[in-house]
């Protein structure tokens, strides 16, 4: 499995950070994930772009442009042996001597890439969705931010596992937040309703394609804040993400969502996600 380190391509198992980067110190960095399909890496522009605004909020330089990026990622694509990948990228401010919370004037931020391989979710999953749990959101104001300080996402993502669930869907001040590793949609009605980007939630890749296929096959879109109430009482429940795609949410706390079964519209979106794919990943 070959791995990217500050400007090096290298066996993932060699390859070691200093114990006073500040990644591993403070979470002191920001990541992404990008899926990759028989080898052709799903809206890295998009990726970057994320990429970037994370860097300028957590103010680190970003140590490439575009162009090196784009080149960085597509090399360790071809160096791996599979052709559906998930690339990690992440970057950090780097090493800093004494620790101290103050941002060092001189770091040199940490660039790491390695891919794995990439799975999509079962057909079997798909058809019967998946069991969610929830609570109230843990983490801090700034849930825009793709920061790799991950700790409320954590232990929001044990309460799922401990319920045996797949997912926990937040909430904050009565208001949908988002997954712990996803964002959430909801449908009433057969009006399809999801929160606007804030500082409350990412605004995932998975959900802007989500919203252009909603518009481009005029499925009735509402883009507000959703309460708990109308998640409680959703016809369908979704969750999406770059690894997970579009998922159903057929049960909530142990109640079923709906009738307990992926809705109409779920089944619509996916046949509209798959063929989108399809089409982007054409040469
Ligand atoms: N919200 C959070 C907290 C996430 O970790 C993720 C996935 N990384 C998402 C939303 C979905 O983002 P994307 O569709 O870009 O994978």
């Amino acid at each position: 499995l070959i791995a990217y380190l500050n400007g090096r391509f290298a066996p993932l198992a060699e390859l070691s950070v200093p114990v006073l980067d500040r990644g591993f110190l403070f979470g002191d960095g920001v990541y992404e994930m990008i899926p990759v399909y028989d080898r052709r890496p799903f809206r890295l522009d998009e990726h970057l772009a994320r990429l970037a605004a994370s860097l300028a909020a957590v103010r680190i330089d970003n140590p490439h442009d575009e162009a090196t990026w784009d080149t960085l990622v597509r090399t360790l694509i071809a160096r791996q042996p599979f052709a559906d990948q998930s690339i990690y990228l992440q970057v950090t401010r780097g090493a800093a001597y004494p620790r101290n919370h103050a941002i060092p004037a001189d770091s040199t931020p940490t660039v790491l890439l390695f891919a794995d391989p990439l799975n999509p979710p079962a057909a079997a999953l798909v058809e019967q969705g998946v069991a969610a749990v929830s609570m109230q959101d843990p983490r801090w104001q700034r849930c825009d931010i793709k920061t790799t300080s991950l700790l409320g996402n954590v232990l929001a993502r044990a309460a799922s596992v401990d319920a045996g669930a797949v997912e926990t869907v937040m909430f904050r001040d009565g208001l949908l937040t988002e997954g712990s590793a996803s964002n959430i949609f909801t449908v009433k009605d057969g009006l399809l309703l999801t929160p606007a980007p804030s500082t409350r939630m990412l605004t995932g890749i998975t959900y802007d394609v989500v919203l252009e296929l909603a518009r481009h096959h005029g499925v009735p879109l509402q883009i507000r804040p959703v309460s708990e109430a109308e998640v409680r009482a959703a016809d369908e429940l979704w969750l999406t993400s770059s690894s997970k795609e579009i998922l159903a949410i057929v049960s909530l706390d142990g109640r079923p969502v709906g009738n307990g079964v992926p809705g109409p519209i779920y089944r619509r979106m996916y046949g509209h996600y798959q063929q989108f794919k399809a089409g982007e990943m054409r040469p």
